[in-house]
This record gives structure tokens, sequence and C-alpha cells, in this order.
């Protein structure tokens, strides 16, 4: 166990829109007690911290013992109620829902293209965005793949439209699907940034954003710059799965997005010849974890071949079997998303 696995574990806690490991001032190792110092961010926080550390570094073999210390930062010039940041609206959109999950590989960009759908089929006019930077998969799903967008005459990104719905992915700015993408930093905030806000998206009521998978710089970043009506989190019944989804629903809290539910995906087999459900990855799992946080699920969708012959077909099954009961599923998960949006 060295520091470095302790800085890695405290870099997964958000606090006060902050990593736990930006607040560490000064750490030390001594034998198996685990020494830090944290700039304090807010007069009372003290506890807090100490629990979100304790809770961390139970991830980290070998800590039998915490000291934290904290230091009192005086901010240089106090504005009285002055917001932690400014999030900016994107125009012409009436909401933005934030699609997120813990981990890769639960159907985020499956349920995302879907739910766009299914909220174009409740009569909305509606946009999805791709940025998930590290595996952009909302082209072949929405069966767009290869295609280049061009600009207008005031340099703004024109989306492409596809099944009703106005498409945008940085997987559109990539030279070939083969080119990794190792943009960090400032260069790959830029190009998000670019992608909401210097976008012609005409008038939206929905604009559906996939973001990528777990709790890195990109969902901080955007979660804290722009404005969102609320973030949907998929899960998939696995404990791999919902040990991650916590963090992602602990992230959005953090930054004061309000989570409008869980989305549960793969949550049973159907099958086709006898109709019998099979739990393949337990039952009831993601329903004990929404109401410990306090949580609304969304819907269920099944684990059902259909949905990924559809998405690999880039017609989406909520656009190709419309009355199936899986898209039946996430129709009426929109629907549960525009009574929630449109009340608040
Ligand atoms: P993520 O965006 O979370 O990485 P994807 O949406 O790319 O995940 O889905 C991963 C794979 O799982 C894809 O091949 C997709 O077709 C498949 N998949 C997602 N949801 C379902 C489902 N409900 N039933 C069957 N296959 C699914």
């Amino acid at each position: 166990m060295a520091v470095k696995d302790v800085m890695e574990a405290l870099r997964d806690v958000i606090v006060d829109n902050s990593r736990l490991s930006e607040l560490v001032k000064d750490i030390k190792l001594i034998g198996r007690t685990l020494e830090i110092l944290y700039k304090l961010p807010k007069k009372g926080m003290e506890e807090y911290l100490v629990d979100r550390t304790r809770e961390a570094l139970e991830r980290v073999p070998d800590v039998e013992d915490v000291r934290v210390r904290f230091v009192e930062e005086v901010p240089a010039q106090p504005v009285m109620g002055a917001p932690a940041f400014t999030r900016r609206r994107v125009a012409g959109i009436k909401h933005l829902i934030a699609v997120g999950s813990g981990k890769g590989g639960v159907g985020k960009s499956t349920v995302s293209a879907n739910l766009a759908l299914a909220l174009s089929k409740l009569g909305y006019r509606v946009g999805l965005l791709d940025a998930d930077i590290y595996g952009p998969s909302i082209p072949t799903l929405m069966g767009v793949k290869g295609e280049r967008v061009h600009v207008d005459q005031n340099n703004r990104i024109i989306p492409l439209e596809r099944h009703g719905i106005s498409l945008l992915s940085i997987g559109f700015l990539l030279p070939s699907e083969d080119t990794p993408v190792i943009w960090r930093g400032p260069m790959l905030m830029k190009a998000l940034t670019q992608f909401l806000f210097d976008v012609n998206w005409g008038e939206l009521d929905y604009l559906v954003l996939d973001l990528p998978p777990g709790t890195g710089d990109v969902q901080l970043t955007l979660a804290q710059n722009v404005h969102m009506s609320g973030a949907v989190v998929v899960t998939t019944p696995q404990d791999v799965a919902l040990a991650d989804v916590k963090k992602a629903v602990a992230m959005f809290k953090e930054v004061q997005i309000p989570v409008l539910g869980v989305i549960e995906n793969m949550a049973y087999f159907l099958c086709p010849d006898s109709g019998k459900k099979y739990y393949i990855f337990g039952k009831g799992r993601v329903a004990e974890f929404a109401t410990a946080y306090g949580l609304k699920i969304l819907g269920s969708i099944p684990l059902d071949p259909e949905v990924s012959e559809t998405s690999d077909l880039g017609n989406p099954v909520v656009a190709s079997h419309p009355n199936s009961d899986t898209a039946r599923a996430f129709i009426s998960i929109a629907k549960l998303i525009s009574d929630l949006t449109e009340r608040r």
C-alpha cells in the first residue's frame, strides 16, 4: 500500500464540488497509520469529511488507523450568497437530461438512444448528444455511422437528423472510427463545451446527454458548468455495477443535480419460448439500492436480444418494434421523466 493508492481512493469521492484528493494539503503514512491534513472547505464539514475518508479507505488494504486534521481556508474575496459555480443554459433547450452510469457496458448508450426515441414518441422535440468520449456508440445505434456534420453560416454545428431526433456525437468529429480518443484535459473539455454551446439545436423540449461511464472529470465538469434538469442513472443488477452506480449518484448529489431516478437494465431475461422471466443477475437488488438511497426506480428493461440486434442495425427497439414490451418499458420511463421534469 502506498500513498498513491490512498490518493486514488480519495479521488473517487466528491464532496462539496471537489474531489477529496483535491482537499489534501499533506499526507503521510507512518507504518499502518495514515495522517491526512485537509483544507476545510466549510466549517462544520469535519465529521462528514472524516466519515467519507474512512469509507473511501475501506478499499485500501493495510491502513489500520486514520488521523485526520484540518486547516481552514479563508476565501480571498468572500462573496455573500454567491453560487459555487455558474451553470450555463444551452440555448433552445428546455430540459437537458444527463444519462450516467457507474461503469461501462451496462447499456447506458442503448438506454439514452431509446429514451430519446421514447420521448419523441410522446410528441416532444428531442435531441441526443453523445458525450461518451471514450466509446461513442450513438452513431452506430442510430444508424448514422460514417456520416459527417456541417456548420451553418454562424459556424455553429448542424446536428444530423435520424428517426426524428437531432443527433450529435463526438464520433462525428473523429477522422475514423478506429481513431483512439486520447484527448485529455483542456482539449477534451473544449470539444465538449463546443458540442453543447456551439450547436444549432433549434428549439428542443429535451436534450438527452449520454455521459461517459463513471465519475471522471468530463462528467464533473459538465455537471458543474451546464444547466441540467436532472440526471438518470443506468445500472444492471450485478454487484459490480451497483457498487459503482452509488458513486455516480453521489457525484450528482454533490453537484446538486437532481437524480430523477434509476433505470434497471438487463433486469431479467424474458424467455421467448415460455414467456417466463429469468432473473439472471438477481432479483430486487436494484430496488433495495434505490430504497436505501431514496431514489425512484423509473423502470426495468429486460435483457432482450431484440435490443442488441436492433441497436447494431441502427434502428433501436423503440423505433423498430414500438409495440414490444421492451419499447413500452422505455415509453413508460419517458412518461415518468416528462412528469418529473415538467413538474419542476
Ligand atoms: P454502455 O453505454 O453502458 O457502455 P451499451 O449501451 O453500449 O453500454 O451496451 C452494451 C452492450 O449491451 C451492447 O452490445 C448493447 O446492444 C447491449 N445491451 C444493452 N442493453 C441491453 C438489453 N436490455 N438487452 C440486450 N442487450 C443489451
